[in-house]
């Protein structure tokens, strides 16, 4: 989609803006690297999306601090008739706050406060662009801490997190963002001549979660949170993928609180780095890392030797120099294998279960192109096995191949080599997210071209 806004458009958008407020501060074609920065995320992680993005480019960027400000460029645009799309800390994986038809990229990560953290529930309501670790350090000491937060979660924002996201660390006992009870509540800033600020319930703001930012601007969100707990980092090797499999499939089951399970396949532990004390993996050596509360620390060493693991690091999250383990799972992983190893890509899947006879077929295709990376989960109420396995890039008709054999497996894809919201999650089109867009963003300004079901991209 090339841009469809002339020069002459934006300069008069950019005058206007600054004649509406003086302090906003714009970046311009003239700062063209940090325009060229502020139109990209990690989307290099495939190179399906590198051709599919390539020359994609804001004309204008806009940073706010205020809500006020959002409001401002909302009601420019679309009087002008300008894109909008809006972006957190910009690392999302699909090219999600990639602005496909040009225009204006809002940057929100001057929109940070914690408004609110309610005693009795601990729900709490916070300004989109507040990044997820300086959140945890205001909810730290009330005892409080977010539910789920991405690998990310030193760097990424809560809204780009809710816009953009699907789980991660906490998604063992919390699911993934979209299951109910996960988000309590949303302002929004709708993209009209006159924007309103509204302020939806739980049931009102779910078409606005993971919708990439197409249907509305996130200003604020309501949020349940947990209690702040030391977690615990394990790091336990196994000689045997098959006992390593069984241990992480049957360990969420027991009464053992944890808060993450990774399974790492020894040629992907060989590879990782680790965190300072941590000796690193022997060859053939597959890794299973977790976070645990303090008081599973008492019988893990034993329930897991039986099981044919051997404990060979710990220590308490926040302590350690180095990586912590949260940044060695998800798509942290996939990062450090890539920085290692070109001509890699990966993929995600949940896994049927029982999930061994599905990654033993594939094991058995696949050979040493196809690595396993697992990370427990909870979906719909039931611990499951998802995998982010890394695939040696062997062109378009090979992932598609892939994707096919493990749908024939029972898996269910999530495909990162997409560039819509429904294609990226179940490949249908939900009308709610389309009827949203259609009450808040009635042009189609919004991030055009990433709401398969919004038939007109930009009208
Ligand atoms: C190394 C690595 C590890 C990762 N691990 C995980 C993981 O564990 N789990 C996971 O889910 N993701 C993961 N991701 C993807 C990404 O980091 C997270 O989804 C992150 O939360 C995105 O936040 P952000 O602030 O960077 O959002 P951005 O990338 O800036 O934006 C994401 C999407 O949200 C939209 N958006 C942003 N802010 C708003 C707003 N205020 N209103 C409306 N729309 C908005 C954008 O337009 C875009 O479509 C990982 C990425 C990398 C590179």
């Amino acid at each position: 989609m090339a841009p469809i806004t002339s020069d002459a458009q934006i300069d008069a958008l950019a005058a206007e803006l600054r004649r509406l407020d003086p302090a906003l501060a714009l970046v311009t074609t003239a700062d063209g690297a940090e325009l060229e920065r502020l139109s990209r995320d990690f989307f290099n992680y495939s190179p399906v999306l590198v051709e599919r993005f390539a020359g994609a480019r804001a004309q204008l960027a806009v940073r706010a601090t205020a809500v006020e400000q959002v409001r401002l460029v909302a009601g420019a645009c679309a009087r002008h008739g300008v894109p909008l799309t809006v972006r957190g800390a910009g690392t999302g994986n699909y090219g999600q706050c990639v602005p496909l038809a040009g225009g204006v990229v809002l940057d929100l990560t001057g929109l940070r406060r914690l408004r609110q953290l309610e005693p009795a529930s601990g729900v709490i309501e916070v300004e989109a662009g507040a990044v997820m670790a300086a959140i945890d350090e205001q909810l730290a000491p009330q005892g409080r801490a977010l539910r789920l937060v991405p690998s990310t979660w030193r760097s990424a924002t809560i809204g780009g997190f809710i816009a953009g996201g699907a789980g991660g660390i906490g998604s063992l006992r919390w699911g993934f963002l979209r299951d109910p009870g996960n988000l309590l509540g949303l302002e929004v800033v709708t993209v009209e001549p006159e924007p309103r600020l509204l302020r939806l319930d739980a049931a009102a703001s779910a078409p606005l979660n993971h919708a990439y930012g197409t249907n509305g601007i996130l200003t604020a969100l309501r949020l349940p949170t947990t209690e702040a707990l030391a977690w615990q980092q394990l790091v336990v090797g196994f000689a045997s993928w098959e006992r390593a499999l069984e241990a992480a499939r049957s360990l969420p089951a027991t009464a053992l609180l944890l808060n993450g399970l990774t399974l790492l396949e020894a040629p992907i532990a060989q590879r990782s780095p680790w965190p300072a004390g941590c000796p690193a993996a022997a060859a053939g050596e597959h890794r299973l890392l977790l976070l645990a509360a303090p008081d599973a620390l008492e019988p893990l060493p034993a329930w897991l030797a039986q099981r044919g693991g051997d404990l060979v690091w710990q220590a308490p999250q926040g302590t350690s120099r180095g990586l912590p383990l949260r940044e060695l799972c998800w798509n942290h992983t996939t990062l450090h294998w890539r920085a290692q190893v070109s001509g890699w890509t990966y993929l995600q899947l949940l896994l049927p279960e029982p999930a061994a006879p599905c990654l033993e077929a594939l094991r058995q295709r696949w050979g040493d192109d196809l690595l396993w990376h697992l990370e427990a989960v909870r979906q719909q109420g039931v611990t499951r096995l998802a995998a982010l396995p890394l695939l040696r890039w062997q062109g378009e008709e090979r992932l598609q191949e892939l994707i096919d054999q493990a749908r024939g497996l029972g898996a269910v894809l999530f495909n990162p080599h997409v560039i819509t919201v429904e294609d990226g999650g179940l490949g249908v089109v939900d009308a709610d997210q389309v009827a949203a867009k259609a009450a808040y963003d009635p042009a189609g300004l919004l991030n055009p071209g990433k709401l398969r079901g919004w038939p007109a991209a930009v009208r």
